[in-house]
């Protein structure tokens, strides 16, 4: 039988931290933090694998599962000198949910599972505590109804009225009735005649008793860990974050222990370093007297761990440093153990009983870019990992988010900061206020900047989270869930800013006297906590030392060239200062678009309705020193490096006036009737122009106008070097079938640049390729190599040939494809490797088949996506090209596929 239990505690375990996709990360790391002989709560785990036979059998445990469970059990029991369910000497167990990657707050848990009226009373002698067993008593209740009775039962409670939230309201009723401020203002007898008053609601309101069998309630506990796995928040973090939905989660059932025994008691959540900047300091947040969740779940405001760590908001008060330096001690001593373990930075849970520290959760931490970018070159020079380690260390989309803009310093001066918090997530954010996730959904919709405004962070907010540009809360310290998630994007977010009040009803903020309204705007500094009234400056984030260094190590394992998409010097240069090696593609449609293009423009229309092949002629040799001069100005600032200069590709029907009014104006300046003009542009209409006079068909029905083009290139080339210059040109020739209509052109380019040899005197150098973005292409690619000396996949057309979807028009269809899981991306943004990866592979074999020389690169967008990047270097690609601002991500993303394959080829 499948072995589904695996027991851990007393410095022994079953499993270890390499076995994270059985036991998840945290059933994995329990199991490791035993064997490194640290203080950890016996238990078990159940596997991942479990989860998914749950869910393939209809949601029934597979047979056998809960005696394997009550065999570990005994092993905990054992462990830990306590028998479950007993009426003597009673243990209480958590549930807990651990998928292979964290997903913070994103499942359930329920702690205290055991109590019943036959363990109560052994429960009262053991520990001389009434008020504690009441406490925990009444939290049972709380969680287990919420999560076994209501949530896992998929019963879907009206706003406000979900069990919780009733019994939370009756437990606040209850403080104000007897005029109590904090939980821990209640005494024991009112914790028990609660406890009984949530039974009673409990079964009103979901129609069953709250189970006084701790059997019962660690079965119904584990189920619902599973079913949380398929929870509303679970399954909207996966599909932001690409976690697949077969995953499964583990469940992890540990002895309890008591953060909530009194004052020796506490509980906290700590970082090995500080998650939000990197720095090489402890810092965590703790409670005395307190359990797990009211750390996490941001409904108060926690301690310090230490003093070096103390913010604005938490100066006043003690730290656990001060209060309890033994334990202090100890957990840095743990600290230290684990980094040199892990070598990484950690995210830990710990509990204090009664003085006796327990650790209950490692796992490698969330950071923002710039903290991983700090901590990795920190964890270099302290020699706990390697320079190619460091580079594995940042992800693709951590380096993005630090070339993500942050609030101009000096600007920020200008302004007056109306409240601090805490500083969770990174960056700066501007942007009008939404009250609710809905509200930042709709903003993003209507692409406007957002910050999303919420009283407490909550996990049921992930959405919204992810539509905002920065988030602001009143409640909840920096380890609060919803400060992990949005680190974890590297999204703006401050919590804890206490002079935030809200009024949903009205829709109004005030913020230390400042009053707002949703839809006005908000700046803040996530870095620092600051929350300004007005619009402060943005500026980039590129210049900080420490990226340089590390891009420079990124291009000591890169061996993949990166280019980039550009048609103007200002572009060709920001890509060149984040490290583009040449231009990939030069589209000289672009021209005539935005500024300074009328005339170009004038004198592209001009050819496009010319009637016979002198006014052609006519129109294009006035078209010429245009683009001489365009391709001049980028080839002068690419000196020494390629450009691929590619063929016009025009949609033609794009640059002729559509509406009538305008081919009116059009045909007075040209002096022809509007009838004329008329008849002409009607003459140009195709029904599907993206499979029309696209391309190099252009050329070949139009020879005159590739002439211009080969004209005005060579021209800009012989012209740079008579100045002195060095330009490195390459001709692509876009949307080949054949090498016929390569060899067509190629003629032209022959002769033409023999003509403009003689006319300057110079000897000219270029390279002559094609892109490959038709199917057949990729098939008959060993011909096309015999013409063309490289190759650029257009991987934008080769998809939309490929898959028959339309670049213009079906984006609906293909989100709804992707919803319904027909395909697992969008493959306009990240490659199908699956088909149209097959097609570069084979268009790569065959195209060196006969080319042995043949460079490869690619030019569509796929070109910085880093999935796609990786697929690329293994296909044998030598360069990627894309546009300037994903650059660094493609360089990185390209020395990370170079290190993970070494590694493997090692292995
Ligand atoms: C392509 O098709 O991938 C390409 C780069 O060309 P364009 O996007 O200009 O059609
Ligand atoms: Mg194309």
């Amino acid at each position: 039988m499948t072995k589904y239990v695996y027991t851990f505690g007393g410095k022994t375990a079953e499993g270890k931290a390499d076995m994270k996709n059985l036991l998840g990360g945290k059933g994995a790391n329990l199991a490791e933090m035993c064997l490194l002989g640290l203080p950890v709560p016996a238990g078990l785990t159940i596997t991942t694998e479990c989860c998914t036979a749950y869910y393939a059998n209809n949601c029934q445990l597979p047979a056998g599962l809960m005696e394997d469970v009550w065999k570990g059990m005994s092993n905990v029991e054992k462990l830990m000198g306590m028998k479950y369910d007993d009426a003597e000497n009673p243990l209480l167990i958590s549930c807990r949910s651990g998928a292979r990657s964290s997903m913070p707050g994103m499942m359930d848990t329920v702690l205290n599972i055991g109590l019943s009226s036959k363990t109560i009373p052994g429960m009262l002698k053991r520990t001389n505590n009434p008020r504690f067993v009441y406490d925990s008593y009444r939290r049972l209740i709380m969680m287990y109804a919420d999560v076994v009775m209501e949530k896992s039962e998929g019963i879907e409670p009206a706003d406000g009225k979900g069990i919780r939230k009733q019994l939370d309201d009756m437990l606040d009723e209850y403080k104000a009735a007897h005029g109590y401020k904090s939980d821990t203002d209640l005494n024991a007898d009112d914790l028990k005649g609660l406890a009984e008053a949530f039974k009673v609601r409990v079964k009103e309101v979901l129609g069953s008793e709250f189970p006084d069998d701790a059997r019962a309630q660690l079965e119904g506990g584990i189920k619902a860990v599973f079913k949380s796995w398929n929870g509303k928040k679970a399954v909207s973090y996966r599909k932001i974050e690409g976690i697949p939905d077969d995953w499964g989660t583990a469940v992890n059932v540990q002895a309890m222990v008591f953060g909530n025994m009194g004052d020796n008691s506490a509980t906290g959540v700590a970082f090995t370093r500080n998650p939000a900047t990197g720095d090489n300091q402890f810092y965590g947040e703790w409670l005395v007297n307190a359990q797990g969740e009211d750390v996490v779940a941001g409904i108060r405001t926690p301690n310090p761990l230490n003093n070096d760590t103390k913010n604005e908001q938490n100066k006043h008060m003690p730290s656990l440093q001060d209060l309890m330096p033994e334990t202090y001690k100890e957990l840095c001593d743990i600290r230290a153990t684990l980094e040199k373990n892990f070598h990484d930075m950690l995210d830990i849970e710990f509990t204090i009983q009664d003085g006796k520290l327990y650790m209950l959760q490692c796992r490698v931490g969330k950071r923002t870019g710039v903290a991983a970018l700090t901590m990795a070159t920190d964890m270099l020079k302290e020699g706990l990992i390697d320079e190619s380690e460091v580079v594995m260390r940042i992800s693709p989309a951590q380096l993005d988010e630090l070339l993500h803009p942050i609030l101009d310093a000096s600007d920020e001066k200008k302004h007056e900061v109306i409240a601090k918090g805490l500083p969770a997530g990174p960056g700066g954010a501007v942007g009008v206020i939404a009250l609710s996730s809905e509200k930042a959904k709709e903003y993003r919709a209507a692409k406007v900047k957002n910050i999303l405004v919420r009283e407490e962070t909550n996990p049921e907010d992930v959405e919204g989270m992810r539509a905002a540009d920065g988030i602001l809360t009143a409640r909840g310290g920096m380890t609060s869930h919803a400060a992990l998630v949005a680190r974890g994007w590297g999204k703006c977010c401050i919590v804890g800013c206490e002079a935030v009040k809200i009024d949903f009803e009205k829709g109004l903020v005030t913020i230390n006297g400042h009053q707002f309204k949703e839809g006005d705007l908000l700046s803040l500094n996530g870095s620092k906590g600051y929350v300004y009234a007005e619009e402060v400056k943005m500026i980039n984030a590129t210049e900080n030392p420490l990226f340089q260094q590390f891009m420079q190590l990124v291009d000591k394992f890169r061996t993949m060239g990166v280019r980039t998409n550009a048609d103007n010097p200002a572009d060709a240069l920001r890509a060149v200062s984040f490290g583009a090696e040449g231009i990939g593609l030069f589209r000289i449609e672009h021209m005539f678009y935005g500024e300074n293009s009328e005339k170009p423009l004038e004198k592209l229309r001009n050819m496009i309705l010319s009637d016979t092949r002198e006014e052609r002629i006519a129109a294009l040799a006035e078209l010429e020193p245009y683009i001489k001069e365009s391709a001049k100005g980028t080839l002068k600032v690419m000196d020494g490096k390629p450009l691929t200069f590619r063929l016009m590709d025009p949609p033609l029907h794009e640059f002729v006036p559509q509406t009538e009014d305008k081919q009116r104006v059009v045909a007075k300046e040209r002096g022809i009737s509007f009838e004329e003009i008329k008849r002409r542009i009607d003459a140009l209409h195709e029904v599907n122009p993206m499979m029309g006079l696209r391309g190099v068909r252009l050329g070949i029905i139009y020879p005159e106008i590739t002439e211009t083009q080969f004209r005005a290139l060579f021209s800009a080339t012989a012209e740079l070097m008579k100045e002195g210059h060095d330009p490195h040109l390459e001709i692509m020739v876009p949307l080949t079938i054949n090498v016929a209509e390569l060899k067509h052109q190629k003629a032209i380019a022959t002769r033409v640049k023999a003509e403009v040899e003689a006319k300057y005197g110079v000897t000219i150098s270029y390279m002559y390729g094609t892109m490959i973005e038709i199917p057949r292409a990729t098939l008959v690619a060993d011909k096309i190599a015999e013409v063309a000396e490289f190759f650029s996949f257009g991987t934008n057309d080769l998809t939309q040939m490929t898959l028959g979807f339309s670049r213009d028009d079906v984006n609906a269809i293909v989100s709804e494809y992707v919803d319904e899981k027909i395909i697992p991306a969008d493959p306009f943004n990240t490659l199908d490797q699956e088909g149209v990866g097959q097609l570069v592979q084979l268009g790569v074999n065959r195209g060196r088949g006969t080319n042995a020389k043949l460079k490869c690169g690619v030019c569509g967008e796929h070109g910085g996506d880093p999935a796609s990047v990786e697929f690329f270097y293994h296909a044998g690609l030598n360069y990627v090209s894309c546009s300037p601002f994903r650059v660094p991500v493609a360089r990185l993303a390209a020395a990370q596929a170079a290190i993970t394959d070494s590694r493997k080829k090692q292995k």
